[in-house]
């Protein structure tokens, strides 16, 4: 079996473990299998494995990818997970159906008006910077709730989750359970967290969303260039 496809399989049956240990239904849980760095020819044998949900981290890169893809393979369904210029508003709604990395007004202004001319809404996620920290993008905990009421108030996003990234050299499950109040008083549903070192955590405590990458794919080239 392909590398990718076998680390799919070992993700899935990991997946469905730890949904069992937290007596919750597999089904409510949606793998989003991180391709960010990897080219077409390592994707499609995990899309041809049976996987549809794919999360990229950058806009330019996603686009060079996924359209020759999306139109071979029916039912992709495509996620952006890494932080969104403002200027970029206009192709990520274009290309993605879910945008993970709403934090600020800006964002948000542009957001609005892309997917007013376009008439659709990706599923949207404010990202909360649970660890407050400063090289990192997201809304500050103490800012969250207003931040949501006036993503929807404001400027008429519908908010339909949070998305977390916790500090590297912290215990996740405080970052975890953190998101998820806030998500609850809310009335927030998703819950975009666990990455491949901590989805099992993440489902235990109420991630609906895991963003797997390097469990699938195997190991990343060196991050090198600015993001977008
Ligand atoms: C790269 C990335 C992931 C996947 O990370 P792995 O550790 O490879 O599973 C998840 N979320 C975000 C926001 C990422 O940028």
């Amino acid at each position: 079996m392909d590398s990718a496809a076998s680390g799919l399989s070992f993700v899935r049956t990991e997946i469905a473990r730890a949904c069992k240990d937290a007596g919750r239904d597999p089904a409510s849980v949606t793998l989003v299998a991180v391709s960010k760095t990897f080219p077409a020819e390592a994707i499609e044998p995990v899309i041809v494995a049976g996987q549809r949900v794919f999360g990229e981290n950058r806009v330019q890169e996603a686009k060079s990818k996924w359209p020759a893809l999306i139109e071979q393979y029916p039912g992709i369904e495509l996620h952006l997970i890494g932080p969104l210029q403002s200027n970029k508003a206009k192709e990520a709604v274009a290309l993605f159906d879910a945008i993970h990395s709403v934090d600020r007004a800006s964002l948000c202004e542009a957001l609005a008006k892309e997917v007013e001319k376009l008439g659709k809404m990706p599923t949207l996620f404010v990202q909360v910077n649970t660890g407050a920290e400063p090289q990192k993008a997201g809304v500050l905990p103490q800012d969250a709730d207003a931040f949501i009421k006036s993503c929807q108030t404001t400027y008429g996003l519908t908010i339909a989750g949070l998305m977390c990234i916790p500090p590297v050299e912290e215990a996740p499950g405080p970052h975890f359970a953190l998101t998820a109040k806030i998500a609850q008083r809310n009335g927030l549903k998703l819950l975009s967290m666990g990455m491949s070192a901590d989805f099992a955590d993440a489902i235990a405590l109420g991630a609906t969303h895991v963003r797997v990458g390097s469990a699938i794919f195997g190991t990343r080239p060196p991050f090198k260039g600015a993001q977008a």
